[in-house]
């Protein structure tokens, strides 16, 4: 896997304020030196950080990603909403879309697919998150899961070339247990099988301890990384780890 491009996408959920992006000055000079036909590196911080953080990667190859956005790209009475075209508007690439947390909250595959659409006319790249719970891993159920979100979320999609697709079991997110690495290879290579030429992302409980056994899952695209790109210099120290 280290021979060939890898994506990072760091995920800050509710973290982080103008103070916190000081930190990425080390991110910034760490990847000025590093080869970029190795590494894309992509930030998606609360929306409020959108227009500073772009700011301060104008010079520098890392973009910036979105974690949501409202399904219409149209402007309207939507209190607390933010739509694709707003964000792209700002700065945004790409955005997150179908993350475990919002579909906690209610979000469904329709909502999703809408999304995504939204997304696509806007001009962002999508990162799509699908991914079982720890019930439906128990019953079997993984790959029937995965393909019912696989085929709501893009239905009528027919450019998925903008579209990453991100493997994040929910039981994995945040508790320190990643799936073993023959499991994560085989969903990676089902969901390449069932979305053709996609790129698929590992998300969950990546960090120092473990990107040694995920690095070599020669499937993968790259990963994203929810709690432990927070910190600037443990996120630099899982990157370049990955490249050794
Ligand atoms: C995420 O929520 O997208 C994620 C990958 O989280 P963590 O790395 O903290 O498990």
């Amino acid at each position: 896997m280290t021979n060939k491009y890898i994506y990072f996408i760091a995920n800050w959920k509710m973290f982080g304020n103008l103070r916190t992006l000081n930190s990425l000055n080390k991110v910034i000079s760490f990847v000025k030196k590093f080869n970029k036909n190795k590494l894309k590196l992509i930030y998606c911080p609360p929306t409020t950080l959108i227009s500073p953080l772009k700011d301060k990667l104008k010079l520098t190859s890392i973009d910036i990603g979105a974690q949501n956005c409202h399904e219409s790209d149209v402007y309207g009475a939507n209190t607390g909403q933010v739509n694709s075209k707003m964000l792209k508007s700002v700065g945004a690439k790409y955005v997150i879309i179908g993350h475990s947390e919002n579909r906690q909250l209610g979000e469904n595959n329709h909502l999703i697919n809408l999304k995504i659409k939204s997304s696509i006319k806007s001009g962002l790249k999508i990162i799509f998150c699908i991914g079982e719970s720890l019930s439906q891993k128990k019953k079997g159920t993984t790959k029937k899961i995965l393909l019912q979100q696989i085929t709501q979320g893009l239905k009528n999609i027919k450019n998925k070339k903008n579209i990453f697709i991100a493997y994040e079991p929910i039981w994995a997110i945040g508790s320190g247990l990643i799936p073993r690495d023959s499991e994560i290879f085989e969903i990676v290579k089902f969901i390449k099988h069932k979305v053709k030429g996609s790129k698929v992302l590992y998300g969950g409980s990546v960090s120092l301890k473990n990107i040694n056994v995920l690095k070599k899952i020669n499937n993968v695209d790259g990963f994203l990384v929810g709690g432990a790109s927070q910190n600037s210099k443990n996120f630099i120290d899982i990157i370049k780890k990955t490249f050794n």
